[in-house]
């Protein structure tokens, strides 16, 4: 593309002009150049180029970006469909006795021919264990997409022949029609051509393998990265691994939604994993080390003398990794006791005498613990 000009110089104002002398300007110029007036070739280019300078310098926001970041730091942020997008044209047209074209003279043209061309997203869930998510791994998953052809590498011609230039859009396989409408307005509206159905170019001999279309339906194998400390529903998204685009557009997207497979022993919170230790009774009263399960394999843990049911003993850092941060949350092991089912004789007896020693007290006693 022609560098651009400068838009202050476009509509030949001062870079401190006002917005009304900014519209005064365009206003003249747009006599001028607006094409149900000139019928110069180069009159259209002209008019386009006059009004992208107004919807730029008419509009606060933009004029500011305009005038700090200069036209290539301009137009790096907005495309030609935002640039004229909330300006008011139509205003202007009818003040002027013009019919309201510009929506089909920019509208069509620009973004929204194009943007239909690309290709499908594909959505796929994905299970992985705890482990997994804690470790990070990666996963091969197999999807249907629709791929370029191999045999006729997508052109749909029969190998040794060549897609011709269709002769009605030359290769763009875009038409512009333009009508005049019952109210004597001008419209321009690009279209696609019916001729090649947008492609470009017409198939004499079709490739067998694709039947001319140049695509094919595939099962593919695809590696998906799960980076460490994903939670359940988070979506992956592969940029390009989705549906091939007919037309040569731009490829779909994959998303890639993962859930975690419930685990036997931890429940997951956020960055912490829960676990219930179940002690007994002697080993809450009077302390022990008990041994837990960690990601890593087992930790021995110090339980203090008189440990209440329902307290938490917290493991620092052995929870999940932060995802996408640093370090990693806790294990928080709550304990539980375990009462025996069945007793022997000897337990029973020494467990009696246990129970008079501490009846006085044992029920007045209220629990710290409330549901
Ligand atoms: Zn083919
Ligand atoms: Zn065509």
């Amino acid at each position: 593309m022609a560098e651009k000009r400068d838009y202050y110089e476009v509509l030949g104002v001062p870079k401190d002009a006002t917005k009304d002398q900014i519209k005064d300007a365009y206003r003249k110029l747009a006599l001028q150049y607006h094409p149900d007036r000139n019928k110069d070739p180069g009159a259209e280019e002209k008019f386009k180029e006059i009004s992208e300078a107004y919807a730029v310098l008419s509009d606060d926001q933009k004029r500011q970006q305009y005038d700090q970041l200069g036209h290539a730091g301009f137009d790096q942020r907005y495309t030609s469909e935002d640039i004229f997008r909330g300006a008011d044209f139509e205003t202007i047209f009818r003040d002027m006795g013009f019919g309201d074209l510009f929506r089909t003279f920019f509208g069509g043209g620009f973004g929204g021919y194009q943007r239909n061309n690309k290709g499908q997203d594909i959505a796929y869930d994905l299970e992985i264990t705890l482990e997994e998510a804690a470790k990070g791994t990666e996963k091969e998953i197999e999807i249907p997409r629709t791929e370029k052809c191999e045999t006729c590498h997508g052109t749909g011609a029969a190998p040794g022949t060549q897609p011709k230039i269709c002769p009605r859009c030359h290769g763009t396989g875009q038409v512009e029609n333009v009508n005049r409408t019952a109210f004597g307005m001008y419209m321009r509206m690009v279209t696609a051509c019916p001729t090649c159905k947008g492609k470009g170019t017409l198939i004499d001999i079709p490739c067998s393998t694709c039947h001319g279309t140049g695509l094919v339906r595939k099962r593919r194998k695809i590696a998906v990265k799960i980076p460490m400390g994903i939670d359940e529903g988070y979506q992956l998204r592969l940029r390009g691994e989705g549906e091939t685009a007919p037309n040569g557009g731009e490829p779909g997207d994959l998303y890639v939604l993962v859930h975690i497979k419930p685990h036997k022993l931890f429940l997951r919170e956020g960055d912490d994993l829960w676990y219930v230790a179940l002690i007994s009774f002697p080993q809450a009263a009077l302390g022990a080390e008990i041994s837990v399960p960690t990601l890593e394999g087992q930790a021995t843990v110090k339980v203090r003398a008189g440990t209440q049911v329902g307290e938490v003993i917290t493991l620092r850092g052995k929870g999940m990794p932060r995802f996408r941060g640093y370090g990693r949350g806790d294990l928080l092991v709550r304990i539980g006791i375990s009462v025996p089912e069945r007793l022997t004789n000897q337990q029973r007896a020494l467990l009696e005498q246990l129970a008079k020693e501490l009846n006085p007290d044992a029920s007045s006693k209220k629990s710290k613990f409330r549901l």
